[in-house]
């Protein structure tokens, strides 16, 4: 038996855009207007509306924190004009999730932008970060007295990649010199929101808050084992895993590190060139291993070593997501379980583990994925948006309660 840290995190996640429904202002909802997106939020959950209940839920499941995302869209749907009512919904969120004993834990930004936000060219221009900086202020300002732990950006390498390399989502470009300006201007917002929030709470006399990014890190290896393979896998770890948070570290503006954390990136590169080294994964099966419904690897091995990876900084770990969608739910409690052994071994080697939450709550708009990959602890049908909870949800409870795996 593993015990868990006291006044360890437990929870699990959601963002505005996959749970909310009818966020009808930002760039996603537009893109799948356009049908550049297969499906459409539309409804999404109705979390929007049915959030109490989804909260009487994760506090049934005993969670003691929650990971939400204010839609910046909602709350600044035309430029400068900033909805009172919008805003006083978090603020019901928040107190909601207070009354139910949770910590909550917010994100400002989870891959989407408000539409005029994003027709003035978003995230490729530096100078339109004072927008987000604008809304930032306004947001920690509202809520600063009732929040602790602020995520500033959701996975900055995944969106910048999926949107302007991979072109999957939103504005869907194929361009390595934008996705490295978006990359580095989110950096730099980053950074600037963080000595804003800092800013604001020494302003109000409030108690240090904990700021961070939620950083994606994927378990880079090789399937065969050339130079070239190893050189990629090594490429990929310092690009996508290290890079980012080294940048913010120099700058003193990680409070703890958020990871979000799903499985393997196995490299096979099919030539030197710089596309190839960052994108190209094997299609074989060499090490076949167990998979999730999107077909991504399996392997908690993976999040030990990535977390004895962090130690060297010295700073609290948060676990912001990690999760499998799977329609067995017997895999997502295996999933879970194994994951919880090795986050425990990482917590008995010193690494400084304050909690695990997990991706998500509920089964919602998995983005370009649509609505078929089921993440959720919780079970969703889509025609009556009934809530069922899934057996691994009540064993994650029981772990809960015991502190111990
Ligand atoms: C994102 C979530 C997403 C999940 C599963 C993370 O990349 O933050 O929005 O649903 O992974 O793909």
């Amino acid at each position: 038996m593993n015990k868990f840290p006291q006044k360890f995190l437990w929870g699990a996640a959601t963002s505005a855009h996959q749970v909310e429904g009818q966020n009808i202002h930002n760039d996603w909802w537009q893109a799948e207007q356009e049908h550049f997106i297969k499906e459409t939020s539309n409804s999404a959950c109705k979390h929007y509306e049915l959030y109490p209940e989804d909260f009487t839920i994760a506090q049934q499941l005993n969670h003691n924190c929650h990971r939400f995302s204010i839609e910046w869209s909602r709350i600044e749907p035309i430029e400068g004009n900033f909805q009172v009512s919008e805003i006083e919904h978090y603020r019901k969120i928040i107190a909601d999730l207070k009354n139910k004993g949770m910590e909550p834990v917010v994100t400002l930004h989870h891959f989407t932008n408000p539409l005029w936000f994003s027709q003035k060219g978003g995230w490729t221009k530096l100078k339109l970060q004072k927008y987000f900086l604008r809304f930032v202020d306004k947001m920690v300002r509202e809520f600063a007295d009732q929040v602790k732990f602020w995520i500033t950006i959701n996975e900055p390498l995944v969106y910048s990649t999926h949107s302007y390399l991979l072109g999957v989502w939103p504005p869907g470009e194929h361009s390595l010199f934008k996705t490295a300006k978006v990359t580095l201007n989110l950096a730099s917002a980053h950074i600037k929101a963080y000595r804003i929030i800092h800013q604001i709470y020494r302003q109000k006399n409030l108690q240090e808050p904990r700021v961070s990014i939620a950083a994606n890190l994927q378990a880079f290896e090789i399937c065969r084992p050339t130079l070239k393979n190893r050189f990629a896998a090594y490429l990929r770890d310092r690009v996508y895993n290290f890079y980012f948070i080294e940048v913010l570290l120099r700058k003193k503006t990680l409070d703890y590190i958020g990871v979000n954390y799903y499985g393997r990136n196995l490299a096979d590169a099919r030539s030197w060139r710089i596309r190839h080294l960052l994108l190209d994964t094997c299609q074989d099966n060499h090490y076949p291993l167990r998979k999730n419904f999107l077909g991504w690897d399996i392997y908690p091995q993976g999040l030990f070593k990535l977390l004895i990876s962090l130690k060297k900084y010295n700073l609290d770990v948060l676990i912001t997501e990690n999760g499998v969608c799977t329609l067995e739910d017997t895999l997502r409690w295996d999933y879970i379980r194994e994951h919880l052994k090795e986050l425990s071994r990482a917590i008995n080697c010193g690494v400084r583990v304050i909690g695990y939450i997990y991706w998500s709550l509920i089964d919602n708009f998995e983005w370009a994925e649509g609505f078929a990959p089921r993440f959720g602890l919780v079970q969703m049908d889509y025609q009556s948006y009934k809530r069922t909870i899934r057996p691994s949800a009540e064993k994650l409870a029981e772990v809960i309660k015991n502190g111990e795996i």
